[in-house]
């Protein structure tokens, strides 16, 4: 079951000071911003589909804010008062096509490359959110949301400067250090504390 329909799904690259150095890149002076295709969303429990153009699909675990009220050149402040609550989220990406490719539509936006959670937890503080992820049971990342470059209203009042923000939209606002390569048969969880657990397996996608 996926509980959102979003009209859009903007995601946040290189927000974590660790992430970006463990990929040799640069701390961005603003908001890196990219798309997944609704299509791409999948349910807790739903298999990630390793396509064949790709060798290297890896997983990122991720706190994704469910906005609750239309947002339009918001500051912080109305930001904040705008989201509907959280959810577990992966932004799978599949790592060998995103410079190759410079555009990262592909990379991004294969089917089953966005699993998101059962539920969207409301009535929590952001400052006290924080994701984990496992692969097969192994912890492979774990990071507060306090350590983000841009908190997810800073986030959130910089994108809707951009674009309105409809309800139901969903923003992946950065994955932490510790990123790494899916394998068939992996199950991969992404878990946020107070929010839930979004758990998937991995399998090979179909050849037709
Ligand atoms: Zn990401």
């Amino acid at each position: 079951m996926i509980p959102i329909t979003p009209s859009k799904i903007v995601c946040v690259g290189r927000n974590y000071v660790a992430h970006a150095k463990e990929l040799g890149n640069e701390l961005p002076e603003r908001p890196m911003l990219f798309f997944k295709p609704p299509s791409a969303l999948i349910g807790s429990g739903d298999a990630i589909e390793l396509p064949a153009a790709s060798a290297q699909v890896e997983y990122e675990g991720e706190i994704g804010v469910v906005i609750g009220r239309r947002l339009r050149r918001a500051d912080g402040r109305a930001a904040e008062q705008g989201i509907r609550g959280y959810i577990c989220a992966n932004d799978v990406t599949a790592r060998d096509l995103q410079k190759p490719d410079g555009q990262w539509g592909r990379a991004k936006g294969f089917d089953t490359f966005c699993p998101v959670g059962e539920r969207v937890a409301e009535g929590l503080d952001w400052r006290a959110l924080s994701v984990v992820t496992r692969v097969n049971g192994d912890e492979r990342q774990r990071a507060p949301a306090a350590d983000m470059h841009f908190s997810i209203p800073e986030l959130l009042a910089y994108i809707s400067g951009v674009m309105t923000l409809e309800p139901g939209d969903l923003i992946l606002t950065g994955t932490p250090a510790g990123v790494g390569r899916l394998s068939p048969g992996d199950v991969v969880e992404v878990e946020i504390p107070g929010v839930g657990k979004l758990s998937n397996p991995v399998r090979s996608a179909p050849a037709t």
